[in-house]
C-alpha cells in the first residue's frame, strides 16, 4: 500500500475513534443536528462539526481558507510562498501576512528552544524523506552534509517590509511543525465570527474545540495511544474552548531492522528525536503556540520540556515516556481520564 495511502486510512481511522466519543450523546441529548465535513488538505485529513444553522458555509469558508495557507506555507506546491523562498537564497522574499506570521512565530520557539524548534529544518526532512516513499537512513556523511545548512540565525527576518530571506544556498524552510497549528485559529476564528458557539475541528491531530457541546457537556477528546497506529485511544480529557495538539512518534515513520525512524528530526543529531518521549500533547487556548509546544516539548524530552512549560502561562501538558509512563503538568491533574492500564501515572 503507498505510504500516503496508509497515512490517510491510519488518520481516518482516529478521526471516526473521536467522532464517536463525542457525536453519539450530542445527537441524542440535543435536538441540534450537527454538521460533519471531513476533507484531506496539508498532507492530512481534516474533519470538522460544526452546530447551527449556517454550519455548510462556515465548514465551505474553513476548508477554502485551509486550502489558502496550504498553498502558501506547503513545501509541496511550487508555488507557494515557502518554495519561493527555498529557490531564491540570497533574496528578500515578499511574502503576506500568514506566511510571516508563522515564520516569525516558528523563529522565536527557535530561539526559546535553542533550535531543538527548527523551521529551517528543510534538508534535514528531505533527506530522510520520512512519510514519503523515498524514505531511508541516510549516511552519516549525508546527514552531516545536511546540518551544516540546519541553521534559523539565517533566516533573516524584515517586519516593516515583511521580507524573509535565507541567507545560504541549499538553506529550506519547512512549517510542517507549526503551520497546521496557525491555520487550525484561523478555522477557530471563522467560526467565531460566523457566532456559532460549539464546533471542533481536526486537522489530523491538531484538535480545536469551540465551546461545549450544545446540550452544556465539555467536548471529550481522546489520546492517542503511541504504540499504535491512529485510532486506539489511550486516554481523554473534557475540554471546552481548547486545543490538544499531539507530537508522536506514531505519526510518520518507517521501521528498518527492527529500529523506528520517526518524522521529529533532532537538529544536534541529525537523526529523529530521541528524549525518552513516545508522545507530548499540549493543551491550552491557541493551537499556533501548542503546535510549536509539542514538537518542541517532544523533542526536548522531560525535564528540559517541562522547564519550557514554567516559562509559558495557560499551557498544560500530558507527556508519555518511553516506559508508558504518563506525566501530567499540575494544571491538568485528575482532568484525565486514562483508559488503558498499561499507562502508569507518575505525576511531575
Ligand atoms: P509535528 O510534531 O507538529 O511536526 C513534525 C514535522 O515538522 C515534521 O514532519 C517535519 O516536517 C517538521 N520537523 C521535523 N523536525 C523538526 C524540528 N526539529 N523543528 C521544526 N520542525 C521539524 N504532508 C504530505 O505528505 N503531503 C503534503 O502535501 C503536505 N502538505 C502540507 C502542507 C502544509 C501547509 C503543512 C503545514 C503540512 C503539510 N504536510 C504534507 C505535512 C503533514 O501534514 C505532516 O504530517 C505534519 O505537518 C506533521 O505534523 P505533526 O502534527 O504530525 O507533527
Ligand atoms: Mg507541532
Amino acid at each position: 500500500m503507498k505510504v500516503a495511502k496508509k497515512i490517510y486510512i491510519a488518520v481516518l481511522l482516529i478521526v471516526v475513534v473521536m467522532i464517536t466519543f463525542t457525536a453519539c450523546q450530542n445527537k441524542r441529548e440535543n435536538g441540534t443536528q450537527p454538521k460533519d465535513a471531513t476533507t484531506f488538505l496539508m498532507g492530512t485529513v481534516v474533519q470538522m462539526r460544526v452546530y447551527g444553522s449556517n454550519a455548510q458555509e462556515i465548514i465551505d469558508n474553513s476548508f477554502a481558507r485551509l486550502r489558502e495557507i496550504e498553498n502558501e506555507m506547503s513545501t509541496n506546491i511550487v508555488s507557494s510562498e515557502i518554495s519561493r523562498i527555498n529557490t531564491h537564497p540570497g533574496e528578500d522574499i515578499k511574502v503576506n501576512a500568514d506566511t510571516y506570521r508563522v515564520i516569525k512565530k516558528a523563529v522565536e520557539y527557535a530561539n526559546l528552544t535553542n533550535g531543538k524548534f527548527n523551521p529551517a529544518i528543510g534538508p534535514l526532512v528531505k533527506l530522510w524523506g520520512i512519510g514519503t516513499e523515498n524514505a531511508r537512513v541516510p549516511a552519516e556523511d549525508e546527514i552531516k552534509e545536511a546540518l551544516k545548512l540546519v541553521n534559523y540565525q539565517w533566516i533573516d527576518l524584515d517586519d516593516e517590509q515583511m521580507t524573509v530571506m535565507l541567507e545560504k544556498q541549499g538553506m529550506s524552510l519547512d512549517l510542517g511543525a507549526i503551520a497546521k497549528g496557525y491555520a487550525a485559529d484561523e478555522v477557530r476564528r471563522i467560526v467565531k465570527d460566523s457566532r456559532v458557539v460549539s464546533a471542533y475541528v481536526n486537522l489530523g491531530g491538531n484538535v480545536l474545540v469551540i465551546g461545549e457541546k450544545p446540550d452544556g457537556t465539555p467536548w471529550k477528546v481522546g489520546i492517542q495511544d503511541p504504540r499504535h497506529n491512529r485510532g486506539n485511544v489511550m486516554a481523554s480529557i473534557d475540554v471546552r474552548d481548547k486545543t490538544l495538539v499531539t507530537s508522536g512518534n506514531y505519526e510518520r515513520y518507517f521501521e528498518m531492522d527492527g529500529v523506528i525512524y520517526h518524522h521529529i528530526l533532532d537538529p544536534d543529531t541529525g537523526y529523529p528525536a530521541d528524549s525518552g518521549l513516545l508522545s507530548c500533547t499540549i493543551i491550552t487556548t491557541d493551537s499556533f503556540d501548542a503546535d510549536a509546544l509539542s514538537t518542541s516539548i517532544f523533542i526536548l524530552g522531560p525535564a528540559k520540556g517541562l522547564e519550557l512549560l514554567e516559562e509559558i502561562d495557560g499551557v498544560e501538558a500530558m507527556l508519555i515516556t518511553k516506559d508508558l509512563g504518563i506525566i501530567l503538568s499540575s494544571g491538568i491533574e485528575g482532568e484525565v481520564d486514562i483508559l488503558n492500564d498499561d499507562f502508569q501515572l507518575n505525576g511531575m
